[in-house]
C-alpha cells in the first residue's frame, strides 16, 4: 500500500471536466493523522476531536487542547486539517460529560447540539482551535447540524472566542474554511439556508444513512439497513451537491463510503470534490479515480 501510495503521489485526481478532487484522510487519533501523510493524503478531511476527551474523567484544558491539536496539525506538514468540534453523544460516550443514553443518544442532544447546550465547553474548544490556527492551515467543521439557527449560533460562538482572545492579547489565526457536516436528512433535503456563508459541507454518510434508513448502526439486526447502498442516499447527496454548487460551496464526504472505490467514483459523479477516508483506503480509491475519469 505504502509503495502504491508513493507511486500515486504527485498524481492529483481531476474529473473529466478538469475539476480537482481532494483525497483526504479521517483521523481519530494523532497516530492516524501521522499515518495519513504516509498514505498520500492531501489533507485531513475529518479530525475527530473526541480523542481529546476520551479515557479521562475530567475535561481537557484549553492549553492541553492547543498542545495536542498543534501536534496533529504540524504532523501534516502544511496540508490542511479539518478540525471537527466535539461530537459527543450518540455512540460516543465521554466520561467527563455524564451523558445519558437516551437524552444524549442518536436522536438527542449530541454533536453541535451538545456544544451549544454547554457554551463553556464549546468556548474553550473554539479558543483552542483559533489559537492553533495561528500560522497553520486549519479548517473548522461542526457536526450533526440540523438548522440554520444552529449554524448561526455556532458562528457567533466562534466570534465570541475570537473576541475574547483579542481582548486578552492572545495570538490566534483565522481558519481557512468554515463548514458543517451533513448527517441529518433534513439538512440534505433542504440545505439552502444552511449553506449561507459556508465554505464547504462534508457529508457524514454513516450517520446520514442511519438516520435516513431509521436503522441504528450499533444494533446488529438492523445495521445492514444503514449501509449507504440504498438509492435514497445517493439522491440526498445529489440534491445537496446541486444546491451547494449553485452557492459556490464545495462538498466533501467523510463517511465510510468515501473509502470504497465504487462508491467514491459515484460520489465524484454527483459533484463531490473531497473524499475523506481511512488512510489505508486512499491508494485504492485513487487508483480507481485515476483509471476511470469521472463525469
Ligand atoms: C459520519 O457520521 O459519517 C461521520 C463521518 O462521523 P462519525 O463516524 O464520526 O459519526
Ligand atoms: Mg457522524
Amino acid at each position: 500500500r505504502r509503495e502504491q501510495a508513493r507511486e500515486l503521489a504527485g498524481r492529483p485526481v481531476h474529473t473529466a471536466a478538469g475539476e480537482r478532487v481532494e483525497l483526504a484522510a479521517n483521523a481519530s487519533t494523532p497516530a492516524e493523522a501521522r499515518a495519513a501523510v504516509d498514505a498520500g493524503a492531501e489533507a485531513i478531511g475529518l479530525l475527530r476531536t473526541e480523542f481529546l476527551f476520551s479515557e479521562r474523567a475530567d475535561l481537557p484544558s484549553e492549553d492541553e487542547q492547543v498542545d495536542r491539536l498543534t501536534a496533529v496539525v504540524d504532523a501534516l506538514a502544511g496540508r490542511p486539517v479539518t478540525v471537527r468540534t466535539l461530537d459527543a453523544g450518540g455512540d460516543k460516550p465521554m466520561p467527563a460529560l455524564d451523558l445519558d443514553p437516551v437524552r444524549n443518544g442518536f436522536l438527542g442532544v449530541r454533536g453541535l447540539r451538545l456544544s451549544l447546550a454547554r457554551p463553556e465547553l464549546f468556548h474553550t474548544q473554539l479558543r483552542a482551535i483559533l489559537r492553533v490556527a495561528t500560522g497553520r492551515r486549519l479548517r473548522v467543521m461542526f457536526p450533526m447540524v440540523t438548522t440554520a439557527d444552529e449554524v448561526a449560533r455556532a458562528r457567533e460562538a466562534v466570534d465570541a472566542a475570537r473576541d475574547s482572545l483579542a481582548r486578552e492579547g492572545v495570538p490566534y489565526g483565522e481558519p481557512e474554511a468554515v463548514g458543517i457536516m451533513v448527517e441529518v436528512p433534513a439538512a440534505a433535503v433542504a440545505p439552502e439556508d444552511l449553506l449561507d456563508g459556508l465554505d464547504f459541507v462534508s457529508v457524514g454518510s454513516n450517520d446520514l444513512a442511519a438516520y435516513t434508513m431509521a436503522a441504528d448502526r450499533t444494533v446488529t439486526e438492523v445495521a445492514p439497513l444503514a449501509q449507504p447502498d440504498h438509492p435514497a442516499i445517493a439522491r440526498l447527496i445529489g440534491w445537496l451537491c446541486e444546491a451547494a454548487r449553485a452557492r459556490g460551496v464545495w462538498v466533501g464526504v467523510c463517511g465510510e463510503m468515501a473509502g470504497e472505490p465504487e462508491y467514491a467514483a459515484g460520489l465524484v459523479d454527483l459533484g463531490v470534490r473531497e473524499l475523506s477516508m481511512a488512510p489505508g483506503a486512499i491508494a485504492d480509491v485513487k487508483q480507481r479515480l485515476l483509471t476511470v475519469p469521472a463525469d
